[in-house]
């Protein structure tokens, strides 16, 4: 049985987010796929990911490269996401990861994350992609006192073992950098990472990718994969692709039910989880300072189950959170009522202003909580990158470019950070996963809550 309702994979049904307003038209046509076409490479997903995969084949191996796309480019996640290009990609802490791989391969992990972000950061020069971006760093924010306890102890250990600088804020430091709220009480800044407008990011990709050689299909939902005669074939409702070689791309939209061996091979191994974001009418500075914030600073806060946002350079502000187990039309309008009263609880005096678009995706968690680059089980020549566990704008960027490494032979898994390198192990009974998902976020919010 599937696991979410068939609403949440209708490509045909708009997004609904505010970076669609922000991009003109014709930045959105791509072709679809038409008859059958033969590539050396076929990509699958046209999110960061699939989008770096195709942009690193064709443009520094010269490679024959196709991908195909459901809906249109930044369908998926990429196209509706908060936009923080920041740290993470895993669900455990460095602490945790340094248990279970060692000191040395968590090091090499918080490397990744970091040159994560230089890779976003160089892709927009390089191709003059205008992403409208700010924010220098991120901030984490207490809830409560007791949470700025752990902020304080998470830093010590993080300068002691990793190096890692943090800067902590009182509650009245963050008052006088205009970062207030009822709900914040101290906070923990990070230098590293900054913020974009994460469709004209996926949109830019797409064209840089296309300029070096890649065709971009778009609208061409794949409807079954087959292997005959060492080829991968992807077939739509109107053609289909054929390649030697495949890489998966589809993060939190894949669905199991597709027949194909590369979707056997991750299939039970993942679970989309509902992420959903507000936007707000641009604010006036006098309502920005009612509220006491006024920092272009990009902060989450330390809830299990967060809340991430941000002052956007027009003066909107965006909201998000995690939550909501379904995504059909009544689950949707139980979400928007959801995190409308969590903004308006966390930010009070704006709880009269206009939100102007509230919208939902699938982030991607793997059994292992960790991301996932490599080579699939039983599918000769097929790769995937994926499960970046919510923070997938930097992370998807440079596992999608080292996927396409991997795919050229240019690097061997052993050159990837431990941590990423799987195996993709499967949830124990996968068809109980939502069940999973209920029972964690009841704990995950008497965590945040209550103890
Ligand atoms: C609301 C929300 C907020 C988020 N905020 C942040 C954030 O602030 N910072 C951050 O780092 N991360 C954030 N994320 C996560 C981040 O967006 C993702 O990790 C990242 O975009 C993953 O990129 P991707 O290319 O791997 O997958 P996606 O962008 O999801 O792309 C996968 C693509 O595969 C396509 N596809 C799947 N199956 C098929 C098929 N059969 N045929 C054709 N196409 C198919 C889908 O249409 C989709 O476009 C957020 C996600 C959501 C949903």
């Amino acid at each position: 049985m599937p696991l979410y309702s068939a609403h949440a994979y209708d490509h045909s049904k708009p997004v609904g987010s505010y970076w669609e307003t922000t991009v003109p038209m014709q930045d959105h046509v791509y072709p679809a796929l038409e008859g059958d076409q033969e590539a050396d490479f076929a990509v699958l997903g046209g999110g960061y990911t699939g989008l770096n995969a195709a942009l690193r084949l064709a443009g520094e191996h010269g490679a024959d490269v196709a991908l195909l796309e459901g809906g249109d480019i930044g369908w998926g996640a990429s196209g509706r996401n908060g936009g923080f290009c920041c740290v993470g990609g895993s669900k455990h802490s460095l602490g945790e990861l340094a248990g279970k791989f060692g000191q040395s391969a968590a090091a090499g992990f918080l490397d990744y994350q970091r040159r994560s972000i230089d890779h976003v950061a160089e892709l927009l020069n390089a191709h003059d992609i205008e992403a409208e971006t700010h924010s220098d760093g991120e901030l984490c924010l207490a809830h409560r006192m007791k949470d700025m306890r752990q902020l304080e102890d998470e830093a010590a250990y993080l300068r002691k073992t990793f190096g890692v600088e943090t800067t902590l804020h009182s509650r009245e430091e963050l008052a006088e950098m205009g970062v207030a709220g009822p709900e914040f009480f101290g906070g923990a800044r990070l230098e590293q990472g900054f913020a974009l407008n994460p469709l004209k990011y996926a949109l830019g990709l797409a064209r840089a990718a296309q300029t070096a050689g890649a065709r971009i299909l778009a609208n061409s939902p794949v409807t079954s994969i087959t292997h005959e005669g060492g080829r991968w074939r992807l077939f739509t409702a109107n053609g289909s692709l054929s390649a030697r070689t495949l890489i998966m791309a589809t993060n939190g939209y894949m669905q199991e039910e597709m027949p194909g061996k590369p979707v056997k091979a991750l299939s039970g191994r993942l679970l989309p989880l509902l992420s959903s974001v507000l936007v707000t009418r641009p604010l006036t500075v006098a309502e920005q300072a009612a509220q006491g914030w006024t920092s272009p600073l990009m902060s989450y806060d330390s809830r299990r189950l967060l809340h991430y946002f941000r002052l956007m350079p027009d003066g909107r502000f965006l909201f998000g959170m995690r939550g909501g187990t379904d995504t059909t039309p009544e689950c949707d309008a139980l979400t928007r009522k959801e995190i409308l009263a969590d903004f308006h609880r966390m930010f009070p005096a704006w709880r009269e202003v206009e939100v102007t678009h509230v919208w939902s995706g699938f982030v991607c968690m793997a059994a292992s909580l960790n991301p996932f680059i490599g080579p699939l089980d039983d599918a000769p020549h097929a790769f995937a990158a994926l499960a970046f566990h919510g923070n997938g704008v930097a992370m998807g960027s440079l596992s999608g470019a080292n996927v396409a490494d991997l795919a050229a032979g240019a690097i061997t898994p052993g050159d990837l950070p431990a941590v990423v390198s799987g195996p993709l192990k499967r949830f124990p009974f996968p068809a109980l996963r939502k069940v999973y998902l209920k029972a964690a976020y009841r704990w995950y919010t008497l965590c945040d809550e209550v103890i």
